[in-house]
């Protein structure tokens, strides 16, 4: 996949990745030999233990922290929760006064959610807007932190568009009013160098980064400690933060993906970069009166989120190219088709929306794959555009 002339090209690595050959084969002793639970006192139990803790230093290092603060998790989902229920809980428990949790339009749906549920609980929710590139205004943050707040929540880059929010910027003001800073580096770990500088906790997948799917990590700062209250209840492993016995082959590969995007990860986002433009250029040359999504944003290197012209649906002409795995601006919720809440608060109409392809290139991507998905896409948006 992603290789040759025939085939499917997979453009949809925002949303999730394949797991490294390296990963894979790390990753296999753990699930037949090398079985014991890392929990268990004896030979087999401390063989596992020994590897879950040096891919807990593998994820420490990738994230520029100690291994002791990394909480491994199910993934970023579960890590957003926990981080976000886990610190509001623990200090509303301890009688602190504040009720604000701060936030934005364009997280995830797990971090909104997630807020949305503490409202129920007596929580104070204030989602702040982006601008039209997708950008939070450090001011408006100002301005939210007036009244005392437990937390703010930014993801540090967005899932469907690439585009970054300038995490050093808007953690030392909000460590300045006093507040708890989380970011959801879950597109970012692994593609970027990270700075943890004024964040108290930070959530990363593995599935994202050519890690295995259902393990992830919460970063949990130790000086000064925060503290949270644990989702679920049990055995008290992870230092009672997150109870279940821990999955050994999917953290070790977690770790594997850790080491690899940490060694590759410089050289490899300026080649998604040349070959996001070159697939860029090739769409605009193309297809007149197509647009960029937050053109005017620093983005991730491998991400492109584009407005198709006139009369081009995306969910169509995605229909006509079998041959390219991409998502649209839209998710089908039950029903019906809803614009993506995304691309809309960042003032695209409900109609532009449904004109949103969001492409993504990867470690397989080759430039024969984008010289063939521009033909494919740019005849299929040609043929649905009306004369
Ligand atoms: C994928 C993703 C998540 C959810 O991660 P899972 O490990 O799939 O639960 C959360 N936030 C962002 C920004 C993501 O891209």
């Amino acid at each position: 996949m992603g290789k040759g002339a025939a085939g499917m090209i997979y453009l949809d690595y925002l949303s999730t990745t394949p797991c490294d050959p390296a990963v894979v084969k790390a990753m296999l002793p753990w699930f037949g030999e090398d079985f014991g639970n890392p929990h268990s006192p004896h030979g087999p139990g401390r063989k596992a233990a020994a590897a879950v803790e040096r891919a807990r230093e593998s994820v420490a290092r990738l994230l520029g922290v100690e291994a002791r603060e990394i909480v491994f998790t199910s993934g970023a989902t579960e890590a957003n929760n926990l981080a976000i229920k886990g610190a509001a809980r623990h200090l509303a428990r301890l009688g602190d006064p504040r009720r604000r949790i701060v936030t934005v339009a364009t997280e995830h749906k797990c971090v909104l959610e997630s807020v949305r549920d503490l409202e129920s609980e007596g929580f104070e929710a204030v989602v702040l807007g982006v601008d039209g590139e997708g950008r939070v205004d450090p001011e408006a943050m100002r301005e939210a932190l007036k009244v005392p707040t437990l937390l703010v929540s930014i993801m540090a880059a967005n899932n469907e568009t690439g585009v970054l929010q300038d995490i050093p910027q808007l953690a030392a003001i909000v460590k300045e009013h006093g507040a708890l800073m989380h970011v959801d580096l879950a597109q970012m770990a692994g593609k970027m160098p990270v700075s943890l500088r004024d964040v108290d906790l930070a959530s990363v997948s593995a599935h994202k980064m050519y890690g295995p799917k259902g393990i992830g990590a919460l970063y949990v700062r130790r000086k000064p400690r925060v503290r949270l209250e644990p989702l679920f209840s049990g055995g008290g492993q992870e230092r009672g933060l997150r109870s279940g016995t821990l999955p050994t082959p999917l953290i070790v590969g977690f770790g594997e993906a850790a080491d690899l995007a940490a060694a590759t990860m410089g050289d490899e986002a300026a080649r998604q970069v040349f070959l996001r433009d070159d697939l860029w250029a090739q769409l605009r040359e193309g297809l007149p009166g197509i647009a960029l999504n937050g053109s005017g944003a620093p983005r991730l290197a491998g991400a492109l989120n584009v407005c198709l012209p006139d009369g081009c649906r995306a969910l169509d002409v995605l229909e006509a190219c079998p041959d390219v795995a991409a998502s649209t601006g839209s998710a089908c919720t039950a029903a019906e088709i809803a614009p993506s809440y995304v691309l809309t608060a960042m003032r695209l109409s409900a109609e532009k929306a449904s004109r949103c392809l969001r492409l993504s290139v990867g470690r397989s991507t080759s430039k024969a794959d984008i010289d063939r998905a521009a033909s494919l896409l740019i005849a299929a948006a040609r043929a649905c555009q009306p004369n």
